[in-house]
């Protein structure tokens, strides 16, 4: 089958690889129609995730057709139209059990390679590296998911493909990262970064409840999506002061939720990013922290700063003064997926949101090389692309 692969900082390529089988009985092979590149496969991209390998099949974010089943799948049968969410979890373990679906205790064969660098594993996810599984991902014809009877949820004939694909991981993701800032009515809410993780984020905080939702990036074409889509109120920080824009706009309070929806590559203009652009290419640091650093320090006296963007390894300068002498709370994590599936299929049913508004590009998986070049260099307006396999 094709399959779209990773050889390097910068370098994918698509090519003939082995077809997935099944391997255990609650396995499903999945003829994949539609999968889209995630601003986390650009950290892959630029060589930032450790365990990476040649010829890695990339892509967590991916649907179709189920072409295969284990014995033990019961719940799914060939012919269903499927969406597969971004972490592996058994169902099972304490965490499953708990819905902390990515903290998944028992998909992960890899787990003592994620122990030495963060204490202990998270779950296995599909294309991201062989500390979190090494499972071929979804970039690809056809792709092989484990615990089939758990995560994949069948979608109805009435939606289109593009409307349902992003509960792979990016609604799910804006959601989990505006319930973590435990809306109130009347809150406002500051997101940093206009990606699609952002877009998802300001839009669900509005579902939530929030008054307002401001955004924080530097391309003109993603604010512009994220005022006219999403209804947010945008600050180019290349352009005006975040902080005494945010002053003004909060009575001198700060926002009451902060959400970082940038992640470990934010930039950072002049000293600043020199410093931490410096320090990660000489290994003294993993992860460049900006808009985390400056979430933290403008968000309100009390409140939550909530990280839905990835950090890999060690940040510098943390200000964790912050954090304590002014009680905020910071809650992460990657997007316990199948906790929100079925409540935001619901949504998307409903007319509540169309998530195909993020789509700005539509290519063959052939193009994937193209698609990542684009959407990592925000070249063509690039907000989201979606292969076709
Ligand atoms: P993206 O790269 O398209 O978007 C990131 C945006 O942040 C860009 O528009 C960029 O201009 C902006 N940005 C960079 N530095 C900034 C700064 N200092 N201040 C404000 N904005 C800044 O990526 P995306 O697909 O939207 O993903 C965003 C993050 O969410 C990534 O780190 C991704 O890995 C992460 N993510 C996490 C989960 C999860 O489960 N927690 C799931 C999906 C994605
Ligand atoms: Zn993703
Ligand atoms: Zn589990």
């Amino acid at each position: 089958m094709k399959a779209n692969c990773w050889h390097g900082t910068q370098q994918v390529q698509v090519e003939h690889v082995p077809d997935p089988k099944i391997l255990n009985p609650r396995d499903a092979i999945v003829r994949i129609t539609k999968t889209a590149i995630c601003g986390s496969d650009l950290h892959l991209y630029n060589g930032y995730i450790p365990s990476m390998r040649r010829g890695d099949v990339l892509g967590h974010e991916f649907m179709g057709e189920i072409v295969e089943l284990g014995s033990a799948v019961k719940n799914l049968a060939v012919g269903d139209r499927v969406v597969v969410p971004f972490p592996i979890a058994c169902g099972h373990c304490l965490q499953c059990e708990r819905e902390m679906y990515s903290l998944c205790e028992n998909s992960n064969p890899n787990a003592w390679m994620a122990e030495k660098l963060w204490g202990y594993s998270p779950c296995g996810i599909f294309g991201y590296s062989h500390m979190l599984g090494g499972f071929p991902g979804g970039q690809a014809e056809y792709v092989r998911v484990p615990f089939a009877d758990i995560g994949p949820i069948k979608v109805p004939d009435n939606l289109e493909d593009d409307q349902v694909l992003f509960l792979s991981d990016i609604f799910p993701t804006g959601w989990m990262a505006a319930e973590a800032c435990n809306i109130k009515p009347g809150d406002t809410i500051a997101v940093w970064g206009c990606g699609p993780v952002a877009q998802f984020a300001i839009k669900s905080a509005y579902m939530m409840g929030a008054a307002k939702v401001i955004a924080i990036d530097r391309f003109e074409y993603r604010m512009r999506i994220a005022r006219e889509r999403a209804g947010a109120e945008t600050i180019n920080y290349e352009e005006e002061d975040v902080h005494e824009v945010l002053l003004e706009i909060t009575g001198g309070r700060g926002p009451d939720a902060c959400i970082d929806a940038v992640g470990l590559e934010g930039h950072a203009p002049g000293l600043h990013g020199a410093y931490d652009r410096v320090k990660q290419a000489t290994m003294l640091e993993t992860d460049r922290a900006p808009a985390l650093r400056q979430a933290i320090m403008e968000c309100r006296s009390g409140g939550t700063v909530s990280v839905a963007g990835v950090y890999g390894g060690f940040i510098d300068k943390f200000p964790m003064g912050a954090v304590v002498n002014r009680s905020l709370t910071i809650r992460s994590g990657q997007t316990h997926v199948q906790r929100y599936m079925r409540p935001l299929l619901e949504r998307v049913q409903n007319g509540d949101i169309d998530p195909s508004f993020v789509i700005t590009h539509r290519m063959r998986l052939e193009d994937a090389p193209r698609g990542y070049r684009i959407f990592n260099n925000k070249e063509d307006d690039c907000l989201k692309v979606v292969l076709e396999a």
